[in-house]
């Protein structure tokens, strides 16, 4: 890793409140709440099912909560007030702007090389100009360690590699937040590790992150607050040390026994 790119936007406050999201009958997130300080790593613990992509996804609209608050810095919107039409994709628009995604699957663009994957989003969403794009690209490939794969193709890398190169990906829009959804759940286990330390420094170089994983040990060293979720609630919230190191809930036991 090398620190050529400096965190270039401020890292942000995240508060959620109240948040409700259903599939059809099924009632998925029943009332969620928290907070993430600025600067800070949030990693969402709990059984399959119980939510915590969905929180995710809501974070970055990908889902649409019926009810609730989400504010990422300044930019906040209730999900029971966003007006229909434009001017609610407006506002929806805005806040999923402050966030960054990295999947599961990297979904890389296959036919492009890792320097264009990383520069579509800067220069046809956001407009900015390519030569400016390519500068940032290159100096986040450095940062996650494949300064010299610019010119290579996803096919041409290891599933670690791609994955990182998602990361790099999701730095290139320049987001406020950083969002994790089981970042290396689709890695042989070889390769876990070296996406788990590209995450380990940004979260220390102080980007605010929310990361869904089963990498518990990973958590533990990560986490500045581990929010424990089953049934679409939040059973148990605080610093990873009581959590994982010392849980209150028998339900958060009884999970940590089943995977530890
Ligand atoms: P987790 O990340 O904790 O495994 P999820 O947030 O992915 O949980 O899913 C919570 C519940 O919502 C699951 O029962 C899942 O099947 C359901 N669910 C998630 N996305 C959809 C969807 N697009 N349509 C219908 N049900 C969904």
């Amino acid at each position: 890793m090398t620190d050529t790119t400096e965190q270039q936007t401020e890292p942000a406050r995240i508060r959620v409140h109240g948040l409700e999201k259903s599939f059809g009958d099924h009632k998925v997130l029943r009332g969620i709440d928290f907070e993430s300080r600025r600067g800070t790593s949030t990693v969402l613990l709990g059984p399959s099912g119980s939510g915590k992509t969905t929180v995710l996804r809501s974070l970055n609209v990908l889902d649409t909560p019926e009810r609730g608050v989400i504010a990422i810095d300044d930019v906040e919107v209730d999900f029971s007030r966003v007006p229909a039409g434009k001017a609610g994709r407006r506002e929806t628009g805005r806040l999923r702007a402050q966030s960054g995604m990295v999947f599961q699957a990297h979904n890389l663009f296959p036919h492009r090389t890792v320097l264009e994957n990383l520069i579509e989003g800067p220069v046809i969403a956001q407009q900015r100009p390519r030569e400016e794009a390519v500068a940032e690209a290159r100096a986040l490939l450095d940062q996650v360690g494949l300064g010299d794969r610019a010119d290579s193709y996803p096919f041409q890398l290891s599933g670690g590699q791609q994955q990182r190169v998602g990361i790099a990906r999701a730095l290139a829009l320049k987001p406020r937040v950083v969002l994790f959804d089981e970042p290396t759940s689709s890695l042989d286990p070889e390769l876990v590790g070296e996406v788990l330390a590209v995450i380990k420094d940004l979260a220390a170089e102080g980007w605010t992150t929310v990361i869904v994983t089963h990498e518990i040990r990973f958590a533990e060293q990560v986490a500045d607050q581990v929010l424990f979720l089953d049934g679409g609630v939040i059973v148990e919230k605080g610093p990873s040390a009581q959590v994982i190191g010392d849980p209150r809930e028998e339900r958060t036991r009884r999970f940590l026994k089943r995977v530890l």
